[in-house]
């Protein structure tokens, strides 16, 4: 059996979530928007899928937009803002360790003529509010601070930022795509007027997630077409993903307390025993409030495209950096913020487990890493010991 450590690229779906999704694609299928018995068996459905999602961030249902994931949930909530706020100002501020769908679309308003703050973070990827109420002009209309990094798991103080937000009067998105789910959310106590999440990051399906739009906050939608999702999302809803991505927030909250216990435990035993195991193997964001899943690791003179490639071919999968920058040898821009060098980027190894993941399959790691780490460094030229 193959064992998958790269939980926080995808994830699998639950069996309970494919055995809730089923009957939406073939007796369910009704468009919910439809007067008749089908339509309406499909907006029920719906319905109760926005009372999970909500339910697992402490919002309203109403507050909940449903759309294709967060990449689409991080570009509405920046787009719909700059789009109704544009009058007012021309300044956002963020910061440098942002997913590419916040980075990017941040990067495409720049071109546009908006001025952006890509805020620096410490060794351990944190942000203060501080620096953030710092970088507040009378023209700033938005903040977007990711809640929890995906690279290397640093948990942001969310809630200070949102009071300074708040204070401030600007508006405050996070993409918590890799916490909602993970780490207890609540949105009041965060103080955010726009949160993602996406679906696929929980054992749901993929193609489908969720912006938290909090009452009042003004958001100029991005596709023009019907009035769906209180016209705030254009589109005939993914009925069946919707359903999936309810039914993987129900378990997620369920399971929540357990399943932080259970990874942080399987996580940090791991990180001992190859740090045990492994010399000179150092630990990412290690003094940082930290995702309980996620593990990114260090080793000097062993090469991180070469430590997953072996890996994978004795069926484990991990993955260096984030998902969307392997393949290009760029060291990844979350290391790069955290002050580390090319050559250490390229050395780092991405380990995120999940409720799925058993003891069985972090031995299987750490049985097989620290063998590969030795053979790639007495390939290294560099290395001496
Ligand atoms: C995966 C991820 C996204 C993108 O979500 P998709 O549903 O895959 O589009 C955005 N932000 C973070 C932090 C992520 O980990």
């Amino acid at each position: 059996m193959p064992v998958y450590l790269d939980n926080n690229a995808t994830t699998a779906m639950r069996p309970e979530v494919l055995a809730a999704i089923t009957p939406y694609f073939l007796e369910d299928y009704g468009n919910a928007s439809s007067i008749h018995w089908f339509g309406q068996q499909a907006k029920a459905a719906m319905d109760e899928a926005r009372r999970e999602v909500s339910g697992l961030i402490g919002a309203e249902p109403s507050e909940i937009v449903f759309l294709s994931g967060g990449t689409e949930a991080d570009n509405l909530a920046i787009g719909g803002i700059v789009e109704s706020q544009k009058s007012k100002g021309r300044h956002i501020v963020t910061s440098r360790i942002e997913h590419p769908a916040v980075l990017n679309t941040c990067k495409h308003l720049e071109k546009q003529g908006f001025d952006v703050t890509f805020l620096p973070v410490d060794a351990d990827g944190l942000l203060t509010a501080e620096a953030v109420r710092r970088a507040i002009r009378p023209d700033t209309i938005l903040i977007s601070v990711m809640h929890a990094n995906n690279e290397i798991g640093t948990i942001q103080p969310v809630d200070e930022i949102g009071r300074v937000a708040r204070d401030a009067g600007v508006y405050f998105h996070s993409d918590g795509v890799q916490a909602a789910g993970k780490i207890p959310v609540d949105v009041r106590a965060l103080g955010v007027d726009l949160y993602s999440m996406s679906s696929h990051k929980i054992h749901g399906p993929k193609g489908v997630g969720a912006l938290f739009v909090g009452k009042g906050t003004p958001l100029t939608p991005a596709l023009r077409g019907g009035g769906h999702e209180r016209n705030r999302r254009a589109g005939t809803e993914n009925v069946a993903g919707i359903v999936g991505f309810g039914c993987a927030a129900r378990l997620a909250r369920e399971d929540l307390a357990d399943a932080m216990l259970r990874t942080g435990e399987l996580r940090d035993r791991m990180e001992s025993r190859l740090q045990a195991e492994i010399p000179d193997l150092r630990i990412n964001a290690r003094n940082a409030p930290r995702l309980p899943n996620t593990s990114n690791v260090m080793v000097d003179y062993a090469e991180g495209e070469g430590m997953v490639i072996s890996l994978d071919l004795k069926g484990i999968a991990v993955s260096t950096g984030s998902a969307c920058s392997s393949g290009s040898m760029e060291p990844s821009h979350v290391l790069t913020a955290i002050g580390k060098t090319p050559g250490e980027g390229f050395g780092s190894l991405r380990i995120s487990l999940s409720v799925l993941t058993t003891d069985d399959d972090v031995d299987r790691l750490v049985e097989t890493l620290p063998g590969i780490v030795e053979r790639l460094r007495q390939l290294s030229p560099h290395y001496r010991k």
